[in-house]
């Protein structure tokens, strides 16, 4: 499933081929996502020029020179193909550009979504009024966090879960950075002191741009038609890891918390 780092660089592969670009042609190959294509999508779309991508959490922005911006969320199974051979049966929406590059969002499980926009009301648009601070803008603080956390008892992964406290969090992301800030997953979140809400910050944006540096260097393979961008399992701590030996030699352990998988270390993690 495409978390924020997989969204990011996945933006920042579209960049290339669309920035500057005239969309000349917007084809739809069938009615909806998980949800209906937006109403006038492809007269929208068709002569617009990109101005600049984006993102925010999970969801990727393209803004056009008309004053949207089309959103697309990637679900469980979405990925941009760039220059494929050939439209294959899940490639849904299909972009061309003036300069001839093809784009074309494949989603077989369609549990994505694509969505049209005023880019001046992107702010107030629902699901984006709703959502907390970007993990690598300046609003994720630890005084953010504190207070978000002020006397609740909820484990506090599960509020690292939850949008509304921090935008676009995952869970393979949660767990290692708790890891990395030495804080139990189960540990009361209003019981969570200041000074590891100040370790926590900065683990959760190095977990990130550590995964989105990984992503970047593997971009290359959104080229090719078969392309998907997969996690970078290598560098996980934890994830994935139960019985392994961490770090500090003690093995990492796994127990399910809000019906998923969280792994740590009961030595590290206090
Ligand atoms: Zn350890």
């Amino acid at each position: 499933m495409p978390e924020l780092p997989e969204v990011e660089t996945t933006v920042r592969g579209l960049i290339r081929y669309l920035e500057g670009e005239r969309i000349a042609r917007l084809t739809l190959n069938r009615q909806d996502l998980r949800r209906p294509f937006p109403e006038g999508l492809v007269q929208a779309m068709t002569g617009a020029t990109v101005t600049t991508l984006g993102r925010r959490a999970k969801y990727g922005l393209i803004h056009i020179d008309r004053g949207s911006t089309m959103i697309f969320h990637l679900g469980m199974s979405g990925r941009w193909r760039i220059e494929p051979s050939q439209i294959e049966k899940h490639d849904h929406l299909v972009l061309e550009t003036g300069s001839g590059h093809v784009l074309a969002l494949n989603d077989a499980r369609r549990f994505g979504s694509v969505d049209l926009v005023d880019t001046a009301a992107l702010d107030s648009w629902p699901p984006f009024a709703a959502i907390g601070p970007e993990p690598l803008g300046d609003g994720l603080t630890p005084r953010h966090l504190q207070q978000a956390f002020a006397a609740r008892i909820a484990p506090i992964k599960q509020l690292l879960l939850d949008q509304r406290i921090v935008a676009g969090l995952g869970n393979i992301y949660v767990c290692e950075a708790l890891h990395r800030a030495g804080i139990r997953p189960d540990k009361e979140a209003g019981a969570v002191s200041l000074a590891a809400l100040k370790r926590l910050v900065p683990a959760i944006q190095e977990v990130l741009t550590e995964s989105i540096a990984a992503g970047g260097s593997t971009i290359r393979d959104y080229a090719q038609p078969s392309g998907e961008l997969g996690y970078f399992a290598s560098a996980w701590q934890v994830y994935g890891r139960e019985g392994d030996p961490c770090a500090c030699g003690s093995p990492v352990q796994r127990f399910v918390q809000g019906g998923r998988s969280t792994f740590w270390c009961a030595k590290c993690q206090k």
